[in-house]
């Protein structure tokens, strides 16, 4: 029945999102087959949840096609181990509570994430994965933009982990921070401390991994750490920008031993879940701020939660200086003067920058005449982008794509526009570039 499971499994790969495969089908066995009833064993109720409420017709349409009308699905939930034994001979009271390492912030917690539709995937495979260290998840790759809370919730595992077994050896360490380090070991003929450092570790958190592409020694180095944790069923955690397969310069090797555990990712909170993080910070940090300026707050930043944070701090801050009260006025008054200088910085050449990086062109490519297919729709993409987010004139954006006339931006505008509602794949690539964009 498990051949049965696995079939479906090669099936299903075929119709949903890889990325949705990986995430939510892939983890999942079957148990047994019992009157027509095939039971199929989840990591936790959330994922019943999703899949029933996602995927059940493809998988349904899948599992008739192989085994009959008949056949039904039950899902179980896996009974969870944790693996991290709170080491109790000693009574815990005389167990002194150790301080956090310094790498730590003690505000991340996954008591102080809120959590909404964006990120909710994320956060139940993090605290899964930390009641469950090196046995349930591994690796856990999460990722998403920009201040969307990556860095919070790597730090909640490794937190909760040592709440639960102040013993657990672990490191968290962003990957600049590593590359670095063993800069720095190498020059002083250190490298067996460098690496009994890292391979001596219950659980190895790695934040913003992306900085390792393209430097060899590096990846070659973090790959033997690597394996030599994962062998040892120690947990890692790795959090990025992106999904494995796009980070550009990094190993083959790397990017498929990234995707071969659990891979989530954390999307641009909606206005409701913004609303909720302002309400949890302004009582963490003791003031309150009123509702219509919080959603004012929560819908002129777009998605970055640290920037929302910094505006929140900003108007509270005015206000606290001039003694006025919190309020519409004062929030728009303050915020005035950094969306204008947002914008300006926003210009079609980094614009024109960011497409060209995005989709590998060479440098004229957005402004020649070439009509190819895969310069077209990056050209109209970028000319959209630029009547979207600059105050340039339709003119003056034509000028900057090779002297077009302004009714081939006005048309490329439109036609992007209306493509975006039904065309995924550009409706992925938009959002990836607005990330590069910090947007
Ligand atoms: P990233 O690592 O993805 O760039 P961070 O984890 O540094 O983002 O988050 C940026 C800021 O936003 C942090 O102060 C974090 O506490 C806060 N934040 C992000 N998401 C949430 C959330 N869901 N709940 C509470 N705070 C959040
Ligand atoms: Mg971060």
């Amino acid at each position: 029945m498990n051949l049965l499971w696995e079939e479906c499994k090669q099936e299903l790969a075929k119709s949903i999102d890889s990325h949705n495969f990986v995430s939510y089908i892939q983890p999942t066995t079957a148990l047994d087959m019992q009157d027509g009833e095939l039971s199929i064993l989840v990591p936790s109720a959330f994922f019943a949840d999703w899949i029933e409420k996602n995927y059940m017709k493809a998988i349904r349409e899948v599992l008739v096609a192989k085994a009959g009308p008949e056949v039904r699905v039950k899902f179980v939930v896996d009974p969870q181990k944790p693996k991290v034994e709170v080491r109790a001979p000693a009574p815990v009271a005389r167990h002194k509570k150790k301080a956090l390492p310094p790498q730590f912030k003690p505000q991340y917690s996954f008591d102080s994430f809120v959590v909404g539709k964006s990120n909710e995937f994320a956060y139940s495979s993090a605290l899964t994965c930390a009641k469950n260290p090196g046995s349930k998840y591994n690796p856990l790759y999460l990722y998403g933009g920009v201040g969307l809370g990556k860095t919070h919730l790597v730090q909640s595992i490794g937190k909760y982990i040592l709440e639960q077994n102040p013993d657990a050896r672990v490191l968290y360490i962003s990957s600049d921070q590593w590359v670095n380090q063993l800069i720095s070991k190498i020059q002083k003929g250190q490298m067996d401390e460098f690496r009994n450092t890292f391979r001596n570790l219950d659980v190895l958190l790695v934040d913003d991994i992306q900085f390792i592409a393209g430097k060899e020694r590096t990846q070659e180095e973090f790959f033997h750490t690597f394996n030599e944790l994962f062998h040892a069923e120690k947990q890692i955690v790795i959090s990025s920008d992106q999904f494995p397969k796009d980070i550009k310069k990094l190993e083959d090797r790397l990017k498929s031993r990234f995707a071969s555990g659990l891979i989530a990712d954390i999307q641009a909170a909606d206005l409701e879940t913004k609303i909720a993080i302002i309400n949890q910070k302004s009582s963490a940090n003791g003031y309150t701020i009123p509702q219509d300026v919080a959603q004012f707050l929560a819908e002129t930043i777009k998605s970055n939660i640290r920037e929302l944070e910094g505006c929140m701090a900003r108007v509270v801050a005015v206000a606290s200086l001039t003694g006025r009260p919190i309020d519409l006025t004062l929030a728009k008054e303050t915020l005035e003067g950094v969306y204008s200088e947002e914008k300006k910085h926003i210009d079609t050449p980094r614009i024109q920058k960011a497409v060209m990086e995005y989709y590998s062109l060479r440098p004229n490519d957005l402004k020649s005449k070439n009509r190819s297919r895969n310069l077209v729709i990056p050209r109209q993409l970028a000319m959209y982008l630029c009547r979207e987010i600059t105050d340039d004139s339709l003119p003056q954006i034509g000028k900057a794509f090779g002297g077009r006339d302004h009714s081939t931006v006005l048309h490329s505008h439109q036609k992007v526009k209306k493509d975006l509602e039904s065309n995924t794949k550009l409706y992925k690539d938009l959002t990836a570039i607005k990330r590069m964009l910090e947007l």
